[in-house]
């Protein structure tokens, strides 16, 4: 199962690339983590990747390719894998179009979660989590049962994200609407759009992205 995975801040494209892990035993590519990997490897195409980012540069989208197009060979992608953070941009979606192509690699889907803005800043500025075993907490959305207890450990204290405020949130979707939404009318055309609303119960999007995945795969 070959995915690209699209979606806004709070969409829960992370939970969502987990089940999508799990059910299909595929890998999570974020090009965060790849290029974390980078820093710490010795290829050819690692060194050329640390050597941009310690003088403080933004990688290229051509070295990010490269970067992608070499981890497609490693062994956990034998079943095919996620890819979430890229592409970013239409020039970038461009690129690994032509990538796959000369790779003869077929995506089975292009998976975009759709979000209320309202309710994703609501979702997001409201979440908390215990601070010794980290369960997830909402002000109004998923309270403990016992107020100001851990449901799963007992503890009494609870920490939030410095970055889950209105204004950082608002910001991060603004980002995304205008830079990478614009992807979307180009995978549209693809035919292997699948558009799901993100909004829903954890289950329910889950459902919905691979209902579509198995008829599109089915031949
Ligand atoms: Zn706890």
């Amino acid at each position: 199962m070959k995915l690209i995975l699209l979606g806004p801040p709070g969409a829960g494209k992370g939970t969502q690339a987990h089940y999508l892990m799990d059910r299909y035993n595929i890998p999570q590519l974020s090009t965060g983590d790849m290029l974390r990997a980078a820093v710490n490897a010795g290829s050819a195409v690692d060194k050329e990747v640390k050597t941009i980012m310690e003088s403080g540069n933004l990688v290229p989208d051509k070295l990010m390719i490269k970067l992608i197009s070499t981890r497609l060979n490693e062994p956990d992608c034998e079943n095919g894998f996620i890819l979430d953070g890229f592409p970013r941009t239409e020039e970038q979606a461009h690129a690994l179009d032509a990538m796959l192509l000369e790779r003869k690699i077929i995506l089975d889907g292009v998976v975009s979660l759709t979000v209320d803005k309202e309710a994703v800043i609501k979702r997001i500025v409201g979440r908390y989590s215990c601070s010794a075993c980290g369960m997830g907490y909402h002000d109004t959305l998923k309270t403990p049962k016992v107020p100001g207890i851990c449901d799963g450990c007992g503890n009494e204290s609870f920490t939030r994200r410095k970055d889950d405020n209105a204004d950082t949130i608002t910001a991060r979707l603004n980002a995304y609407f205008e830079k990478t939404a614009p992807i979307i009318p180009y995978y549209k055309k693809s035919g292997k759009f699948i558009e799901v609303d993100g909004m829903q119960k954890i289950m329910d999007v889950h459902n919905a992205i691979i209902k579509v995945l198995e008829i599109n795969t089915k031949h």
